[in-house]
């Protein structure tokens, strides 16, 4: 292949990739107010961690590990879907059910290994196993020859960290705030220059691995001590020094590296509630996005998966009705009990120019001449949803944002009112603009 071969290739991967953006959901809305410091390939940056390591994790911002995918839904666009640790949560049963396999011993791979797994849909139903492993997507073959799979629904695991990143210390210090480490953050600039970033929050289990190890080497503790992570071209793909390697590595920092025990000031300074972001795809979101598939999959196999996740949502609803009946509980749900009486909460965007903050929106539908503006504020509040709204030309134009447990509502799932068109979510039974009240 030549050089303009390579770039073509190369061309076509990154239209690939701002496909999938174009098709939604590459940055979940809850991640939107979050800073976030990107690891860089071939960049050294200066980092200071805190909290315990997330085997013995007790706070919401402490370390955290997390299972998540990215899934193409029913409506072929891709969404993040964070999986439980628990492998007999509804979404691994289907899984494990599409993805089982027979162990073929005596096949011989081409670099002289023995063995392989042979699915049993293989031969019988090679669509929705091909749905599950790579979201049916082809593979992209690399300028070498080598082919990149689409990971499907199979979930990989990322560690979520609060750090200080010194390269951008200036920034830290005017917000008092922490960020969360990003294994990349990638960029799209559209017509009128903005660009737009989309940030893969978390690290991958190997590069925590090499913090550990810098960490136990000078027997300490990540906040004794900075340490630099660098993202490799190559395996071992990372590589992480502490600050007592300073020597090793000094020609390649931007920033001096220290020992020095946290301040008071960054002790003091806001951490991200991690939690929130990373709970467990709901089954609201899973029934939404994956219904109809889950339904040909009973069909085609003969389970009985659809009633039990109609089961589930019903379930879920009921509890999630339970929980914010009573509207005192400011505190947002998290899924550690243990981190629910911390109040660490969520780093408030600096200062936002949208017209539309919680304050003024209902002051604004009232103005408009909302039926049930008032009604709206009340069970809004009382279900501690926060609203959003781009006002449009007219109530079908208008476009509600509902955010519950740090999770948007998918404007994909809401419902156009049959009077006004203004589109509602599922859990209110009434319109707010125009006052119709739906039967459920
Ligand atoms: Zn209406």
């Amino acid at each position: 292949m030549d050089r303009a071969e390579m770039f073509k290739k190369a061309k076509e991967a990154a239209d690939a990739e701002a496909e999938n953006r174009r098709n939604g959901n590459f940055t979940p809305h809850e991640y939107e107010k979050i800073p976030f410091e990107g690891l860089e390939t071939n960049k050294l940056k200066v980092f200071r961690f805190v909290g315990n390591p997330y085997t013995v994790r007790d706070e919401n911002w402490h370390p955290k590990m997390v299972l998540s995918s990215k899934i193409v839904g029913d409506n072929k666009k891709q969404f993040v879907c964070r999986w439980s640790e628990d492998r007999d949560w509804f979404l691994w049963r289907v899984y494990n059910k599409i993805t089982a396999y027979d162990w073929d011993e005596n096949f011989v791979n081409p670099d002289g290994s023995k063995g392989r797994k042979v699915y049993k849909l293989a031969k019988t139903n090679p669509e929705i196993l091909d749905r599950v492993l790579h979201n049916n997507k082809k593979a992209y073959v690399m300028p070498d020859g080598r082919k990149i799979e689409d990971s499907g629904w199979k979930p990989s695991r990322s560690v979520y960290m609060n750090c200080i990143c010194k390269d951008d210390y200036d920034w830290h210090k005017e917000n008092k705030s922490y960020k969360l480490i990003a294994k990349k953050i990638g960029t799209s600039e559209d017509a009128e220059g903005n660009v737009s970033e989309f940030p893969e929050p978390g690290i991958p289990v190997s590069c925590y691995e090499y913090i550990i190890k810098a960490v136990v080497e000078e027997n300490g503790a990540w906040e004794d001590f900075d340490i630099a992570i660098k993202k490799e071209e190559k395996e071992p793909w990372y590589s992480a020094y502490s600050f007592m390697d300073e020597r090793k590595i000094k020609d390649q920092l931007s920033v001096p590296m220290n020992g020095d025990p946290m301040t008071e000031e960054e002790l003091s300074w806001d951490k991200i509630d991690i939690d929130k972001i990373t709970q467990v795809t709901s089954y609201r979101k899973i029934h939404n996005r994956l219904g109809k598939f889950i339904k040909q999959v009973d069909e085609i196999l003969n389970t009985d998966f659809t009633s039990e996740l109609e089961k589930l949502v019903a379930e879920e609803k009921a509890k999630w009705k339970e929980d914010h009946k009573d509207g005192s509980d400011e505190n947002e749900k998290t899924e550690e009990p243990k981190a629910e009486e911390k109040k660490t909460r969520l780093r408030k965007p600096a200062e936002s120019n949208e017209s539309s903050s919680s304050e003024n929106v209902y002051d604004k539908m009232r103005k408009l001449g909302w039926v049930k503006a008032d009604q709206l504020e009340k069970d809004m509040k009382d279900m501690g949803v926060e609203l959003t709204v781009d006002f449009g030309e007219s109530e079908k134009t208008t476009k509600l944002h509902f955010v519950c447990d740090g999770e948007e509502i998918s404007q994909d799932d809401l419902i156009p009112c049959c009077d006004c068109y203004l589109p509602g979510p599922e859990i209110i039974d009434y319109c707010p603009a125009c006052g119709a009240v739906f039967k459920s």
